[in-house]
């Protein structure tokens, strides 16, 4: 069995939990400092806050930009449901736009018609790792003065002309859970450049006290800490980073070559300006394929896969009153697969899911 995701964790990162296991601190310390400090260097940020997933990077980014119940946020429908959730953890409207049928992420032209009086940010999705349209999206963000909180759960790594993945918008959120590129089992990031963000997400990560007074409670806040245990893996994991990600490219380019020529399927569109860490590896069938068919032969012939999103957010029943018109998503959905991509796929798996490919017609 080839599997969809494996994770890369070894001796460095077995002896740093140890370490910390010994050290007789488990809560967020220097670890979890030290841990941020990486992030924030690699990215070229200014402030790394560490958090317990990326979901509550994405609740506290929102947060600190100062979203408020009744506000109207526009987003993607082809995207993890966590994207969605935490917009609506701040009692705010998600607006789905329609995504871009050759990247799968929001699609800018679209986004106009949808602002209205009670519009106040984007939460563009870097879908797969391919971050979204940067110099579209800040144009309409400036033009209309709304705030942008960039989901980049999944691009850790990737870059838009120079411009790390987490720093395309005001403030951004990493996931560091375990079938990410990198993982501490469960974790996440805030990456910004705003002094003022990075303070409110620190107070608000701690129970709302201010990092220099202890029990000094300054507003509501939560318990959104990453311990020291995930920290000493992330540490380890960031060292990987470069090696995780042209690992990722080179497969990709192998199924690229591979696959080429098969008239009824698509291979993953790279757009210009930027770099895809190639979170998912997925491609787009042509709409006579069966997809239930095509899942079952990669299935019989042991082959991971993942059909990363089954349907667009608004067709769930809880956001069904969200619900929007978005003819590209909704065939999107229908026709991706995603293939094993991870580091440690050998060129010859690689080869046997591409000769399965080809098998099935
Ligand atoms: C993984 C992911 C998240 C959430 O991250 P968690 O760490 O699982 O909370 C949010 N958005 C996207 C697009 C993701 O892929």
């Amino acid at each position: 069995m080839i599997p969809i995701a494996s994770p890369l964790i070894e001796e460095e990162e077995r002896q740093a939990v140890l370490a910390v296991l010994n050290s007789g601190r488990l809560a967020q310390g220097p670890v979890v400092a030290q841990f941020e400090r990486a992030v924030a260097a690699f990215c070229g940020a200014k402030h790394a806050i560490a958090v317990g997933n990326g979901t509550f990077a994405l609740d506290l980014g929102l947060k600190a930009i100062g979203i408020q119940p009744g506000d109207e946020v526009i987003t993607t429908p082809f995207t993890f449901v966590a994207t969605t959730n935490a917009i609506l953890m701040q009692g705010a409207i998600p607006v789905f736009v329609d995504i871009d049928e050759k990247t799968f992420n929001i699609d800018p032209k679209l986004i106009e018609q949808k602002i209205t009086k009670k519009t106040k940010a984007i939460v563009p999705v870097d879908l797969y790792g391919q971050p979204h349209d940067y110099d579209e999206i800040q144009h309409i963000a400036k033009k209309h003065n709304l705030k942008v909180v960039e989901d980049s759960a999944q691009a850790l790594g990737a870059f838009f002309n120079g411009k790390s993945a987490g720093l395309l918008g005001d403030v951004g959120a990493f996931s560091f859970y375990a079938t990410k590129n990198l993982t501490t089992g469960e974790g996440g990031v805030i990456l910004t450049n705003s002094d003022e963000i990075a303070n409110l997400c620190r107070i608000l990560r701690n129970q709302g006290q201010d990092e220099k007074v202890r029990y000094e409670y300054v507003m509501l806040g939560y318990n959104y800490r990453l311990t020291e245990l995930q920290a000493a893996l992330g540490v380890e994991q960031m060292k990987r980073l470069d090696s995780v990600s042209a690992a990722r490219i080179a497969n990709a380019r192998l199924y690229d070559e591979g696959l080429k020529g098969i008239s009824w399927l698509r291979t993953p569109v790279q757009a210009p300006n930027r770099t895809h860490v190639y979170h998912q590896y997925t491609i787009l069938l042509d709409s006579e394929i069966n997809r239930e068919e095509f899942l079952l032969h990669l299935k019989k012939h042991e082959i991971g896969y993942g059909v990363y999103y089954p349907k667009p957010l608004y067709d769930y029943e809880y956001l069904l009153k969200f619900k929007s018109s978005c003819p590209v998503a909704n065939s999107i959905a229908k026709r991706v697969v995603s293939l094993p991509i991870h580091p440690r796929l050998s060129s010859s798996d690689v080869k046997k899911v591409v000769e399965v490919i080809r098998s099935f017609k």
